[in-house]
């Protein structure tokens, strides 16, 4: 029998008593705790409603949040929100461009009617434009386009205010201490458009995230977190330090592509992953993706316990050690000053992710052609000098995800 067969929908979700996590009853009692406690989240820690879900502190925001929040970059399905929300999941992670805008829609319409305070929502908005492999903002970076797309983004979710506003996909120091941009923000902040700010990383997090606490006007860094990652020492260090410094720090990129192979015959073991993530006290929360309701379910079993068996120890140990380098780029930038072509290697290795780890081949295109890269990048390099840290063929995959570009736009609208 298929995978898909066994597959979960919404009314078996809810008949299963909400994953077994609580049993009946447990739809009502989020709302009911949330109104009661209208700055805060959820609970404080320790108190919580009818499950004992873990949450921890976002940093000196005063929110306390569960351990698992909803990536919904990957879900325009407002059944699967819904049901996200309903079970517990409090925070709900989109972007400006997620689905070309529609992700955002689709999670205004499934916000409608529900009590403010009951949910937690994060957009993220991109500073443009921005050297792709620098990282850097130009002084042709201005603030205008910025605020006028997080408006829109306030439009499409139907709110007059987000919890979170990012400043995203931020890879180096300059673009975290980018004057014209940090203003935007504490503007929108100061008008009451966002409630807290923050930047967004998926490479050369460390720095960011001590650029972030160096800046002295962020409140949360959205990091990428993974048991794949190799500098581990200097991550948890700069994560460490940060927290100290009152930020909140949210994991993103915690189940490391989702499959070992692009042919998608190897999952990575979710759950396990989710856990390892969160066995760092420093993580408040993190935004797994999500687009099945056994998904779902299994995400929200670590909600309420994060330790990891042994079995699922073994499970991340044997699948790297099995299947080799995986679809995750960790974001090194080891590779950036190997090639001659000056490629935005991470990027377009991001992008192959996207296409065969997540299926997503939207945000696979919509990336790609954001790095002024043609459909053929690599043609003119007579062999590839770039020595991967993960051991990926590099030339490989970038000539492979390139050829997304062939394709019309429209066709991944
Ligand atoms: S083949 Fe390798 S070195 Fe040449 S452009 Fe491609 S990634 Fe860069
Ligand atoms: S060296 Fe490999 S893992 Fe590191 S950023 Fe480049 S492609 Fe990604």
């Amino acid at each position: 029998m298929s995978a898909s067969r066994h597959s979960l929908d919404r009314r078996q979700f809810l008949k299963n008593g909400l994953l077994g996590v609580a049993g009946a009853g447990a739809l009502a009692a989020v709302p009911a705790v949330l109104k009661a406690e209208p700055q805060t989240a959820v609970p404080p820690a320790g108190k919580t409603a009818a499950r004992d879900f873990i949450i921890r502190p976002l940093g000196k925001t005063g929110i306390k949040l569960p351990v698992v929040s909803m990536g919904v970059m990957n879900s325009n399905n407002e059944n699967l929100i819904q049901a996200a929300l309903d079970g517990g999941i409090v925070h709900l992670d989109t972007a400006h461009g997620y689905q070309r805008g529609t992700n955002e829609v689709v999670i205004g319409k499934v916000l409608k009617g529900r009590v403010r305070d009951s949910y937690f929502l994060a957009t993220k908005v991109p500073g443009e434009p921005q050297d792709r492999r620098t990282g850097t903002f130009t002084e042709e970076t201005k603030a205008g386009p910025f605020l006028e797309k997080f408006d829109l983004s306030l439009r499409r979710l139907g709110l007059d205010y987000v919890d979170i506003l990012y400043l995203h996909n931020v890879t180096a120091r300059q673009a975290v201490l980018f004057e014209p941009l940090m203003s935007a923000l504490e503007k929108v902040k100061k008008e009451g458009k966002a409630r807290f700010i923050g930047v967004t990383s998926h490479q050369n997090e460390h720095e960011v995230i001590r650029a972030a606490v160096e800046a002295k006007i962020y409140d949360v860094v959205l990091s990428g977190y993974n048991f794949r990652k190799t500098n581990l020492p200097e991550l948890d260090a700069a994560i460490a330090d940060a927290v100290k410094a009152g930020l909140g720090i949210i994991a993103m990129k915690t189940q490391a592509g989702a499959f070992w192979d692009r042919e998608k015959t190897q999952p990575i073991n979710m759950k396990a992953a989710l856990k390892w993530a969160l066995s760092n006290p420093n993580i408040t929360t993190a935004v797994p993706g999500m687009t099945t309701f056994d998904q779902l379910t299994l995400n929200l079993q670590a909600m309420t316990d994060i330790i990891l068996t042994e079995e699922e120890k073994a499970a991340l140990k044997l699948g790297a050690e099995k299947n080799g380098p995986g679809l995750y780029c960790q974001g090194c930038e080891a590779c950036l000053p190997q090639c001659p072509n000056n490629l935005p290697i991470p990027s377009l290795m991001r992008s192959f992710m996207y296409a065969y780890g997540y299926r997503n081949l939207g945000a696979a295109y919509d990336l790609v052609a954001s790095l002024g890269v043609g459909p053929n990048p690599c043609t003119d390099c007579a062999g590839c000098r770039v020595k991967c840290a993960l051991g990926f063929d590099v030339r490989e995959r970038a000539t492979d995800i390139a050829r997304i570009l062939a394709a019309p736009a429209e066709f991944f609208g």
